[in-house]
Formats: C-alpha cells, sequence, structure tokens
C-alpha cells in the first residue's frame, strides 16, 4: 500500500455511515489497518463476513488502542457512553471524530471525557440514505457531499487539515462552522423534512376516511416520497429530535407560521399567493441540482445514486 493517510483507523458503530466508511478507506487505501467495533454481536459478525476490516471486537476500547484516527459513528443519544467508555485507551495525538447529525449535544457529551492530548474534531458528514446497518453501506454514499466540522476553539489546525484531508480523499468537500450554527441549519435542511414525513405518513396511517390499501395503491402521486424519510431509523431520529431540540423547535414554529398563512390562502381561493410561491419553490429545486446535490431525473434519480455498485 503506497502512503495510506493513517496507520490504524478504528471505527466505532459499524451501520450506513460506519460501514460506508469501512468499504471508501479500503478502497481508497486511506488506512494500513482498519478496526471495527460495534456493540452487539450479530452486528461484528456482519461485518466480518462482509470483510469490512482488519480486527474487530465488540469491545471498543480494545478497538481504539493505538489507533491513530477515531471515527464514532452511533445514534448521538450515545456519545457520552461511548466517549466514556474509549478514553482511557485513546493514542495521546490521536484524532477522535464522529459523523453524528448534531453537533452541540455531542460536544457537550463527548468533549469532557476526552483525555489531554487526544485531538477531538466534531463532525457531520451531509450524506446518507433511509437504510441502517453494515450491509446498507456503500463506498460512494461520500461524494460530492459536504463534510462539516465543527471545532472546538483550542482545535489543533494540523490535525483538523489532516481529518479533511481524510474527508476530502473520500470524496467530500469540506465545511467549518460552529456547532449551533450547525444545528440551526440543519434543522431546516434534514431534521424538518424528517419531521414533516414521519407526520404525514403517520397521518395518512391515522385516517380512517381513508382506506390503508387505497394510501399504498395511489402512493405514487406525492405519498410515497415522503415515506422514504419517514422510512429512516427509529433510533438515530428518535435521537435527533431529543438532541437538536431548541433549533427544531424554532423551525417547527416558523414552518407552522408559514404553513398557517398558506391554508389562509387556500381557504379564501388566493389562487396568487400560491402560484408565487409553488414558483419560488421549484426555483429551489432547480438550485439543488445546479450545485449537483441531486440529479434532473426522475423519481429524484434514485436509482442512479442510491444503487450504485456497491464497493
Ligand atoms: P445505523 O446504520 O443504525 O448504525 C448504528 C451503529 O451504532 C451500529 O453499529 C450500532 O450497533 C451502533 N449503536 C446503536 N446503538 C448504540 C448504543 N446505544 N451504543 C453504542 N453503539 C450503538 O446508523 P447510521 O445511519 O450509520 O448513523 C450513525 C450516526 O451517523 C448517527 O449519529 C447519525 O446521526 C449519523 N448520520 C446518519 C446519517 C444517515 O443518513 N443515516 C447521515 C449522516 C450522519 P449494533 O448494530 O451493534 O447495535
Amino acid at each position: 500500500m503506497s502512503d495510506p493517510l493513517f496507520e490504524k483507523i478504528a471505527l466505532v458503530g459499524i451501520g450506513l455511515i460506519g460501514s460506508s466508511l469501512a468499504r471508501v478507506i479500503r478502497r481508497e487505501g486511506l488506512a494500513r489497518h482498519i478496526a471495527i467495533s460495534t456493540r452487539s454481536a450479530p452486528t461484528l459478525a456482519r461485518a466480518e463476513e462482509l470483510g469490512l476490516g482488519d480486527s474487530y471486537s465488540t469491545d471498543a476500547k480494545a478497538a481504539v488502542k493505538d489507533a491513530d484516527l477515531v471515527i464514532v459513528s452511533v445514534p448521538v443519544g450515545s456519545s457520552e457512553a461511548v466517549a466514556v467508555d474509549i478514553a482511557s485507551a485513546l493514542k495521546p495525538g490521536a484524532i477522535l471524530t464522529d459523523v453524528g447529525s448534531t453537533k452541540a449535544s455531542v460536544i457537550a457529551q463527548m468533549a469532557p471525557h476526552v483525555p489531554a492530548g487526544v485531538h477531538f474534531i466534531p463532525g457531520h458528514p451531509l450524506a446518507g440514505t433511509e437504510k441502517s446497518g453494515p450491509d446498507a453501506g456503500f463506498a460512494e454514499l461520500f461524494e460530492n457531499r459536504w463534510c462539516i466540522f465543527t471545532p472546538l476553539p483550542d482545535t489543533d489546525p494540523v490535525a483538523l487539515e489532516k481529518l479533511s484531508e481524510f474527508w476530502r480523499r473520500c470524496g467530500s468537500n469540506i465545511d467549518t462552522m460552529d456547532p449551533e450554527h450547525h444545528d440551526m441549519t440543519l434543522a431546516i435542511v434534514s431534521h424538518l423534512p424528517h419531521i414533516i414525513a414521519y407526520n404525514i405518513v403517520g397521518t395518512a396511517d391515522d385516517l380512517e376516511s381513508v382506506t390503508k390499501s387505497e394510501v399504498i395503491k395511489y402512493s405514487a402521486s406525492g405519498f410515497r416520497d415522503f415515506t422514504r424519510l419517514a422510512a429512516s431509523d427509529p433510533t438515530m431520529w428518535r435521537d435527533v429530535c431529543l438532541h437538536n431540540k431548541d433549533a427544531i423547535l424554532e423551525m417547527l414554529a416558523r414552518f407552522s407560521e408559514d404553513l398557517a398563512s398558506l391554508q389562509r390562502a387556500i381557504r379564501w381561493g388566493d389562487g396568487d399567493k400560491l402560484f408565487e410561491m409553488f414558483t419560488r419553490t421549484r426555483a429551489i429545486r432547480r438550485s439543488i441540482i445546479d450545485a449537483g446535490q441531486e440529479v434532473d431525473v426522475p423519481n429524484f434519480g434514485r436509482e442512479a445514486i442510491e444503487h450504485p455498485a456497491k464497493g
């Protein structure tokens, strides 16, 4: 192997994100040794069957020993327990990062336990699907997606640059911002869309005037597109809601106001208002396609972007 970025990378958590990392690390030769750890024996056995790493353990402490880079990919509500568990085994000079979807809470949970001399750099790759577990990952997941770091005030710039290089080699673009800004931004671009999807799918499920079979049968007229988000992992999204509470509640309040205004326009037959709004929102989708974050093909291009050759 020519010039790996790290001698040993430890992956704590080997679900969608952890296993995608394992695959891209292998493909790009980013580490000489990939150590894999997950809490349950069945998930670990599956990771081993898939050949995702070089060593496997349900003991996270054993996995992170001597690792130069440790990436924690577990539900955000488990961050503190993992930090407490691995802290004493972290190598001085190692980089410790995470991929959690909320940042202020993860920092509050993990930072107090990180030993001096270990570089803790919180991160969040804005890449995912509604699938979970080690089978769901693929090496291309992070390609042309953003990875956001929320460095602490005393973050070592050399360590930050090394971690940035790691993510660039995984295919990502890098941004940095403060954790509160991250949490507010993600509340609108990710958390609210999921909550709205969970809500609308739940409402349809509760409706008695429309039979469930009709909801399924006629779903291609719009409903189906919400069900993809609403099929996302319940543990992950429970934790996101509990750990980004303030930002989500603020965005929900804004959303409810705007929804009330839309409701009023429909009630009073204000077609101009509806047309103006629907025209404005259509342009947003165009900007997303132009920014390379979506492809302009039917069904959101899912066949093309979510089922690439597995890495
Ligand atoms: P996942 O596929 O469900 O995998 C979760 C992993 O965490 C598994 O290895 C699981 O272990 C482990 N885990 C679950 N509960 C745990 C606990 N209480 N303590 C220790 N380990 C635990 O999840 P994922 O989609 O990879 O998400 C991982 C992280 O990435 C989350 O923080 C999420 O917010 C973030 N993220 C997700 C996405 C996305 O679209 N999915 C995108 C960006 C960031 P076992 O299977 O052995 O129980």
